[in-house]
């Protein structure tokens, strides 16, 4: 059978472009990471890349959460905003990103996201605090936060046994969960 048939068959995955090695992230490169080949093995990957989809250019300054996580900002909490080290308020690109990759996400019918660890988009757990120093808080990039709010189950790369195990029933003809 076709690799693009076997392919239909699997349950959808949406997954953080830069990890299959897209050049989209704010330097022009992409972040290829060995378990995307895992997870590949079990569901179909739609790659998605918020800032591209919010307009951005690529490359682009890099920019961090300030006063609040990407739940906050989608709440409109407080000042909670995106704003690039240069200054810029680039929060309107990053909930249009979230927007998109929440339709995308829905219209595939995906539960579930893999997303690049720490950016101020896709941050499953931790970002960065905003002083641009590479200091962590917990919290969710903004596109992690509405993908969670819209029911997907939301994980990092580096969470990679999680991050490989389909979830039960997801895929066809299993209900046990094949780890890495
Ligand atoms: Fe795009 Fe998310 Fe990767 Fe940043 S982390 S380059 S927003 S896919």
């Amino acid at each position: 059978m076709p690799e693009d048939d076997r392919d239909r068959d699997k349950p959808p995955l949406v997954i953080s472009a830069c990890l299959l090695g897209v050049a989209c992230n704010h330097e022009g490169r992409g972040s290829p990471r060995a378990v995307v080949d895992e997870l590949a093995k079990h569901y179909r990957l739609v790659p998605v890349c918020p800032e591209v989809l919010g307009g951005l250019p690529t490359p682009r300054a890099a920019a961090e959460l300030v006063g609040g996580d990407g739940a906050d900002v989608l709440a409109g909490a407080g000042d909670a905003r995106v704003i690039s080290i240069e200054g810029d308020d680039v929060t309107a690109a990053y909930l249009r990103g979230a927007e998109a990759a929440v339709a995308v996400a829905l219209g595939v019918g995906a539960r579930r996201a893999v997303l690049k660890a720490r950016s101020p988009s896709c941050g499953a757990s931790a970002v960065y605090d905003g002083t641009f120093s590479r200091r962590l808080v917990p919290g969710r990039g903004v596109t992690a936060a509405a993908l969670s709010a819209a029911g997907l189950e939301v994980g990092s790369e580096e969470d990679a046994a999680a991050a490989a195990s389909p979830i039960s029933g997801d895929r066809p003809g299993s209900s046990s969960p094949e780890p890495l």
